[in-house]
């Protein structure tokens, strides 16, 4: 007998397509330090609780969302990066499909608090299912934005018991975090556990690139590093980076790549 077809309901769609984007901790501060790279940011602190389960807390200073803005923010499609499709030829920034917030609202508690350059005061506003739950509050902040996330999962309980590990996910969020810190030099980053006062990853805006893989991966390699780099201009094609030199050897291969379009 042939099944009956029912369309979905909106939050059944909406829950499925964030698993897709979100599946642990880790990505969530994935989207969420791009956003802050998006915005122009120069110091990315993130702060987490049981591997990032309980919360996750990404404080930037960058240009911060219009008040405006803050109402839809967390609904899917909703960008300030892309107005129309010929834009994608040109776009420099990490995101421009305005999933990413959207997503995480459909699985977690999130609240913004957020000031621009020329509001005189910041407004914090929270979120669930993509949608806001009261009108932004005014409050105390400086410029940027803070995302909180709490209780990841809360609603997909398969999910939550998958990851019931908290070291883990805490490392891969280290992991995440290092390789951008290493990309972005001339960026401050930060991660610790909340209630620590030592950061587990630092590193320092005034730190070039090898200062950030020795603080990141340690002495022994980033002072065997040799820079590598090629260019066509035909294929728009350019290559820049690191590698050990041949007095250094270890049974255990590192390799960050970062892929970017450039214009
Ligand atoms: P996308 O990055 O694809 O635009 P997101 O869901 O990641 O979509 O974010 C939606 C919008 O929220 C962004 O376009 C941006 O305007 C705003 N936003 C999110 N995080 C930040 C941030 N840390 N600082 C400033 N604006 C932000
Ligand atoms: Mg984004």
């Amino acid at each position: 007998m042939a099944g009956v077809i029912r369309r979905l309901d909106e939050a059944v769609v909406n829950r499925i397509a964030a698993g897709e984007v979100i599946q642990r901790p880790a990505n969530a501060i994935k989207e969420m330090i791009e956003n802050c790279l998006d915005a122009k940011s120069t110091s990315i602190q993130v702060i987490v609780k049981e591997g990032g389960l309980k919360l996750i807390q990404v404080q930037d200073n960058g240009c911060g969302i219009r008040k405006e803005d803050l109402n839809i923010v967390c609904e899917r499609f909703t960008t300030s990066k892309l107005q129309k499709f010929e834009d994608l030829a040109s776009i420099s920034t990490y995101g421009f499909r305005g999933e990413a917030l959207a997503s995480i609202s459909h699985v977690a508690h999130v609240t913004v608090t957020t000031k621009t350059a020329d509001a005189k005061c910041a407004f914090r506003a929270t979120y669930s299912d993509g949608k806001i739950k009261a009108p932004p509050k005014p409050c105390a902040g400086n410029q940027g934005t803070q995302i909180t996330v709490e209780d990841l999962f809360y609603n997909v309980n398969t999910r939550r018991k998958a990851l019931k590990n908290p070291n883990e996910e805490y490392a891969k969020i280290l992991e995440v975090v290092s390789r951008y810190a290493i990309h972005n030099s001339g960026i401050s980053f930060s991660v610790k556990k909340q209630g620590d006062t030592v950061s587990d990853v630092r590193t320092l805006s005034s730190a070039s690139t090898v200062d950030n893989i020795r603080s990141i991966f340690g002495n022994a390699v980033s002072r065997e590093l040799i820079e590598v780099g090629c260019e066509d201009a035909n294929l728009a094609f350019k290559m820049k980076g690191y590698i050990t030199n041949a007095n250094y050897s270890v049974k255990k291969c590192i390799f960050l790549l970062f892929i970017n379009l450039w214009k």
